[in-house]
């Protein structure tokens, strides 16, 4: 992706590295004494983070929205994928390529909500290192990028993009812009009421239909990171194997990957971001289409 020298958004608060986080969440909730058993499963501890950030926002009605649902595990490396790491990516670099990846979807969405009668509030997205604080909770490394809709924030620590690519096999920079653009589409779906609405009816559904439930709305914005790379696309900003890479992240991140690469089995009830193959599907339609109107992924279209 063409990116330098480009534009960069202001709403970027960077974090990295800010010493004080410890302390400041020691009067507040989070802190290693809230850690949750988990069972004995290996990477407990980030688990044990999720449940604490899943719990603090179920019961603030403020679920956090990931990209992964910290399904972090040791996932093989590799995938023979064409790769274009941004070169010799510093955490500067990324920081930048994050700040213009944010502002092209700034461009993208204020334009679409202009033409649907509306006006786009962007996101602030967070940059910080190990841990931080957010609306949702804690947000840790481990648990991958997210969406907090009780703050409007997207938290992503920059070493992730690393997981990413080693133990995910999805290297490449558009695999990273992919990253940021689908949490953006959670954030689209907070201002247009479609969270708001997922955390009031999740109150009363069984855990098996909540997860179908949070399928439906990751695809969805997957599809909404597909219609960015289409933007992306007409600015003629993309090089050749960009869509590629967002195709191949898509597919590593899907639950059913994520399930056979770090447990072995794959239980579909527990799905709450969709297979590999309908991840890709939903990508590739929002980017052939570049139309909001296609990516209803709640009438079981697909
Ligand atoms: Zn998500």
């Amino acid at each position: 992706m063409k990116w330098r020298g480009r534009k960069r958004s202001s709403n970027i608060e960077d974090r990295r590295g800010a010493s004080g986080g410890l302390f400041r969440r020691s009067s507040g909730m989070g802190g290693s004494g809230f850690r949750i058993p988990t069972g004995g499963r290996s990477g407990g501890m980030g688990i044990g983070f999720i449940v604490i950030i899943l719990i603090v926002g179920v019961a603030l009605g403020i679920n956090p929205m990931s990209l992964l649902d910290g399904s972090l595990g040791t996932g093989t490396s590799g995938s023979g994928s064409v790769s274009r790491p941004l070169p010799e990516a510093g955490q500067d670099d990324l920081a930048d390529f994050v700040a213009v990846v944010v502002q092209d979807t700034e461009d993208l969405w204020t334009e679409v909500f202009v033409e649907n009668g509306m006006t786009y509030e962007p996101a602030t997205v967070v940059l910080f290192t190990d841990t931080d604080s957010s609306a949702c909770g804690l947000a840790d490394a481990r648990t991958g990028p997210f969406y907090c809709p009780g703050d409007q924030n997207v938290y992503i620590d920059l070493s992730f993009y690393e997981t990413l690519r080693s133990q995910f096999g999805a290297p490449g920079d558009f695999a990273q812009a992919y990253v940021i653009a689908h949490e953006i589409g959670h954030h689209v779906q907070n201002l247009v009421g479609v969270l708001p609405e997922y955390s009031r009816a999740i109150q009363s559904m069984s855990e098996e239909e909540a997860n179908a439930y949070s399928v439906q709305i990751e695809l969805q914005a997957d599809c909404y990171a597909g219609i960015w790379a289409s933007y992306v696309g007409e600015e003629n900003l993309l090089d050749d194997g960009d869509v590629e890479e967002a195709i191949n992240a898509a597919e590593q991140i899907g639950d059913d990957a994520i399930q056979s690469r770090t447990q072995g089995v794959v239980i579909p009830k527990t799905f709450t971001h969709g297979t590999s193959a309908q991840r890709q599907e939903w990508f590739e339609r929002g980017y052939a289409t570049g139309d909001v109107g296609e990516c209803d992924t709640f009438s079981g279209a697909i």
